[in-house]
């Protein structure tokens, strides 16, 4: 259709085009590598040249291109003014001038509605309907396109059978237990061999005497036991199901509310009801029982460095198997071991291994006391259980930058040996608390901020002026610069500029930039963004509530759109398109009296219908939006359309922010498997049978590659789309999410969504996503200096080139991982330095540049690499390497990978930094003893090893989920927070003491709070007195707790409140609003609870805590021998 052949036919972009020779190149071309897809973006770190014409830059060269060519080299005009610079001899693509840069020019991002460049659709291709009471004027403009039947003539009509007329689904607990049975861990007679530990055992010696070290980062002798012997060994291979073992399918069956994770809960009969077996004991040397079962737990963080597990003829509690399970590794095949019941198992004491909630503990004690000031190169912040203050004293603060380790080998084959990944969590526009300053918005005038005449880094704390303050050493590759006049000043005695703490960018580690016009596409500054809502009105949307829902929240909250500081309006203009098999655009212009809708049916070729009315200001057209607000659910009311689109749906949100010229953010609210006829039209292909083979792959990958083409597409023009799926089935969440995540944008899904007990969390997450702080339009760099430089990155964003990072939207909560790669020697002295550049447009339009500058240091002993590293940093990294391996590796292949990794690191740091001691003792580095169990979560999580009641879509959503996720995300989320609710002091504003997530931690006359970033659950034992169950759930009995409710009570007495307020609290600490769970003991919601006991074996076959630290310890014991 010819609108959209217009927008398609536009030259490439990148290239300069007829009538845009006015426009000056942008300069932010990017490096394109040869045969890379061109940037959208080119580079932003200043003017390159095309790399079609890799000519150094004639200065001048800003004649405008002519029409087709490829672009010329112009644009080489730095920002600040600086043209002649010697970047070309340099061939260093991360650090050093790229030597080839994409073209920089992007041609204007919308076509302009022109008369005679661009039809005028309402006359031509669409239904134009004016309605509002009374619906009369309907003007039917092509009689071959469907126009809207606003009628009541289908009111009576039943809906017709078929694709997304699932039933409503029953509340929870009604489900029946349609998997049990199915799904049968082999044989768990055969556990792995348990081990006992000593308590009380011998401190070792510190590992490096005479090094000054903070205590809470010492290494810790821990108690060593000794690792099965290899003949019974269990392998990474044994911990999953095996392949053969069918699973069950996929249960249609009933919602639950666990939907976020898991579907419903199946109930398995070999869980519960198989009496524990016994389980063989190996590489023992059994000593005398530890001095009663009840002694006080051993000392589990002892001050002394190495964490130290030893064996040493005495052992701990003799511990039967976890009550409720069989054998310790359900699911694992035999391994050599006899028939029959093998002897009573001594277990390694649970307490006498490295606790997660100790180590927590010792951070809080120890460090939230003090603020963190990032004066000091190289120093490990706080964990990020901790609540801490951050003192911005030249390095960016944890809350944007978290690495795996402060300390950095020297050399490339050091950071080899130890196998400890290099890599930086950052989130770039991360939320401070109120108490700590944002960054401070400087200007450096006319000509740009003051940069690198080589690699382009900004001024830094870390720049080093000379000459009197004539010029500066870069930090990141040592060429020096020229200081422009405007920015030049004196020195004081220690070669300090005496504008030092006046600049934020001399004495801060994140501040941002204006970026002038030579950092804008088409060297325009942009209009300020647009949101365009479009909600799903087909059969199952409306029936089940949810436009009604939708359309009576946006009426308040489009008062909340985001704003720039202290600005009285937002300045995000707002659009509106529902769409079922057709898409229905809205004009809400302020000067009509009622909304007119337009109706296109022309699916397979998406075009905007209107331009003049459809984006508009919220406070201009308030009538009218409200008007529209109140007549959608009622106009389609008695819809019996049950298909769907998709692709089309975002083609057109990307056409309508092309016309406006400007970048904005689609939210999507979607149902089901688009089965229309139109591009980007899918079919179900889940298949759980895949599970466990090697094309489980597939079940990740898109089913088409239409959706990233799109997505592309997408984050050239700025249009993020936010996706929030109510899926009553499978809807493919793996191809449906490929342009949310490669746009920066969300997912949000809401599984068998019933109004009364979700609409409280999808409305919670509708207000915090519309009104989060967010960029547009965004690309990310991050420079190095000299010897490292970025490999890789982890995340959801789109990337032409291999360096930069491009976000349509970026939010306040998104993260991108970095990885990291020597290129050369690091030297002690001068260490490593990072600067995030992110140029982004502001909720205002406003684009600008925010930095984060990170110093670290770099070492020669793997000592220091050990003990300067951060474990939570270190799993972040590990889940969405993994995560991404699915992709394209089998499961098992990318888990055994993990583990090799993890037991090499273990192993590098015994060989080389571990004092003596005798090879069956399992020593662990103080900063990394908890990366067994941590590692372990997500060996286990439900991408890596599914539990049968964990559908295709739980884990495509889990998998985008976890790739965004920050450090303190990814480690509640992989091991949850148990706190224990009846401790809890009714007196004091502070949280129980939390537990470690196991069963036997658990009393049955105790209420816990369990959560993960995306549940809370709330277990209540059997033996609970009758007076907290009234106090807490408002009923007077256990029996009469409803496991249906998804808000707790409110009830005015001390202990409702304050379970309500940790509640509360802890929902204001996370991105989403986490669905509430209420779960009695020995209920069927029990087997979704326990799944997040991370400690204990899982239902899929994931082994406890104390099975896979013997299981580390043996890989670790080979690879040593
Ligand atoms: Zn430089």
């Amino acid at each position: 259709m010819s609108v959209n052949q217009q927008a398609h036919a536009g030259p490439p972009y990148g290239q300069p085009q007829p009538g845009y020779q006015g426009y000056q190149q942008p300069a932010y071309g990017g490096q394109s590598l040869p045969g890379a897809p061109q940037s959208q973006y080119g580079a932003y770190n200043g003017p390159m040249p095309g790399y079609q014409q890799p000519v150094p830059p004639q200065g001048s060269l800003r004649a405008p291109p002519t029409s087709g060519a490829p672009p010329p080299a112009s644009g080489a005009s730095h920002p600040s003014g600086h043209v002649a610079y010697s970047q070309f001899e340099h061939g260093d693509v991360q650090n050093g001038i790229p030597a080839s840069a994409a073209p920089m020019q992007r041609p204007p991002a919308s076509q302009p509605f022109l008369p005679g460049s661009a039809p005028t659709p309402v006359s031509q291709m669409s239904t134009f309907q004016q309605y509002g009471p009374p619906q009369a004027s309907v003007q039917q403009l092509r009689n071959h396109m469907a126009g809207m039947t606003i009628g009541s003539t289908a009111a009576s009509a039943p809906p017709p059978a078929g694709l997304g007329y699932a039933s409503v689904p029953p509340v929870s607990g009604n489900f029946s237990a349609t998997g049990s049975g199915l799904y049968t861990p082999s044989s768990a007679s055969q556990g792995p061999p348990l081990t006992s530990v000593s308590q009380g055992l011998p401190l070792a010696q510190p590992p490096f005497p005479g090094q000054t070290i903070p205590t809470q980062r010492l290494p810790t002798q821990v108690p060593g036991f000794t690792p099965p012997p290899p003949s019974t060994g269990v392998g990474p291979s044994s911990y999953p199901p095996t392949t053969g073992a069918p699973r069950p399918p996929a249960m249609p069956g009933p919602p639950l509310p666990g939907q976020t994770v898991a579907g419903p809960p199946s109930s398995q009969p070999n869980h519960v009801s198989s009496p524990p077996p016994p389980s063989t004991m190996a590489g023992l040397h059994p000593g005398p029982p530890m001095s009663g079962l009840h002694g006080p737990p051993p000392p589990t963080h002892p001050p002394q460095p190495g964490y130290q597990m030893q064996q040493n003829g005495s052992f701990g509690q003799m511990r039967g198997p976890q009550p409720n399970y069989g054998g310790a590794y359900p699911g694992a095949p035999n391994y050599g071991s006899p028939p029959g019941p093998p002897p009573p198992p001594k277990r390694l004491d649970p307490d006498s291994i490295p606790s997660p909630i100790q180590v927590i503990e010792d951070d809080r004690n120890n460090r939230g006391s003090e603020p963190f000031v990032t004066g000091v190169r190289g120093q490990v912040p706080p964990l990020v259980t901790t609540n801490f203050m951050v003192k911005d004293q030249g390095n960016a603060s944890p809350r944007y930058i978290r690495c795996t380790s402060y300390n950095i080998p020297c050399t490339s084959d050091m950071a080899k040996q130890s196998q400890v990944p290099l890599a930086a969590v950052i989130k770039p526009l991360a939320t401070l608390p109120p108490e700590e300053t944002l960054p401070y918005l400087v200007d450096h005038g006319e000509s740009g901020p003051v940069r690198c005449n080589r690699c382009k880094a900004y001024m830094c704390p870390f720049m080093q002026f000379i000459e009197g303050g004539r010029r500066f050493q870069c930090c990141f590759c040592s060429c020096v610069t020229e200081v422009p006049p405007h920015y030049f000043q004196h020195l004081d005695h220690t070669g300090k500029r005496v504008d030092f703490y006046d600049r934020p960018e001399l004495s801060l580690g994140s501040y941002e930039f204006l970026a002038t016009v030579d950092y804008c596409k088409n060297n325009k500054f942009p209009s300020p963004p647009a949101f365009i809502f479009m909600i799903d009105v087909s059969y199952n949307a409306v029936k089940s509530g949810l436009v009604r829902l939708i359309c009576e929240e946006l009426k308040s909250l489009l008062d909340y759109l985001p704003r720039e500081g202290n600005m009285e309006e937002s300045a995000i203009r707002v659009g509106f398109v529902t769409y079922n098999k057709v898409l229905h655009f809205y004009n809400v212009k302020s000067s009509l009296a009622q909304p007119q809708m337009m109706v296109v049916s022309d699916v397979a070729d998406m075009f905007v219908p209107l331009l003049d009315g459809f984006l508009v200001n919220v406070n201009e057209s308030r009538t009218v939006i409200a008007s529209l607000l109140d007549q959608i659910p009622e106009m389609f009311a008695d819809t019996r359309e049950t298909e769907t689109v998709f692709a089309p749906v975002i083609q057109a949100g990307l056409e309508a922010l092309k016309a406006a010229e400007c970048a904005g953010k689609l939210f999507i609210f979607h149902t089901s498997l688009p089965i229309a006829e139109a591009p980007g039209k899918l079919k179900n292909r889940d298949d759980r049978k895949l599970i466990n083979t090697d094309k489980e792959k597939t079940l990740f990958q898109p089913q088409t590659s239409f959706y990233s083409n799109l997505a592309k597409d997408c984050v050239a023009q700025g249009c993020c789309v936010d996706l929030f799926l109510f899926p009553n089935q499978y809807l493919d969440v793996a191809t449906l999410g490929v342009v949310p995540y490669q746009t920066g944008g969300s997912i949000y899904k809401y599984a068998y969504f019933q109004l009364e007990t979700d609409q409280y969390r999808f409305l919670n997450d509708l207000r915090r996503d519309v009104q989060k702080e967010v960029g547009f339009d965004a690309v990310m760099r991050v420079r190095t200096s000299t010897g490292i430089r970025a490999t890789d990155f982890f995340g959801a964003f789109y990337m032409s080139n291999t360096t930069d990072v491009e976000m349509a939207g970026l939010d306040c909560d998104k993260t991108i991982t970095v990885e990291f790669k020597h290129d050369d020697k690091l030297s002690e002295d001068s260490g490593a330095l990072l600067q995030c550049a992110l140029l982004y447009t502001s909720c205002a339009g406003q684009r600008r540049l925010r930095i984060h500058n990170l110093s670290l240091n770099c070492c020669t002993q793997l000592a220091d690499l050990y003990r300067n590293c951060e474990t939570d940093t270190l799993i972040n990294y590990l889940a969405k390497y993994a995560y991404r391996g699915v992709l394209s590796s089998p499961v098992k292949t990318v888990r055994d990978a993990l583990i090799n990794q993890c037991a090499q690191i273990l192993a590098c740091y015994r060989k080389n930094c571990a004092s003596p001691s005798s090879a069956g003792q399992l020593i662990l580095p103080e900063c990394m003893k908890l990366l067994p169990v941590y590692l372990n979560c997500v060996l286990k999580s439900d991408v890596l090893q599914p539990g049968p009641e964990v559908t295709t879509d739980d884990r495509a959503y889990i998998r985008q989920l976890v790739t965004s996720m920050d450090v303190a995300e990814t480690n509640v989320f992989f091991y949850p927070r148990l706190l224990p609710l009846t401790k809890a002091d009714v007196d004091s504003d502070s949280l129980p003491a939390a537990i470690r997530n196991s069963e036997e931690r658990l009393s049955k006359g105790d209420i816990y709070l369990l959560e993960n970033g995306l549940n809370i659950f709330v277990w209540v034992g059997v033996n609970v007195q009758q007076g907290l169950i009234q106090n807490l759930f408002g009923v007077s009995s256990f029996s009469q707790i409803s496991n249906a409710l998804s808000t707790l009570p409110v009830l005015e007495n001390p202990f409702s409140k304050k379970v309500r307020s940790i509640v509360d609290m802890l929902q204001g600490q996370r991105s989403r609003y986490m669905k509430l769970i209420i779960v009695k003991q020995e209920d069927k919601l029990e087997m979704l609870f326990k799944h997040f006991l991370v400690e204990d074996k899982s239902l899929s076959g994931g082994a406890s805590y104390v099975d896979f630290l013997c299981h580390m310890h043996k890989e670790i014991r080979q690879l040593l021998s």
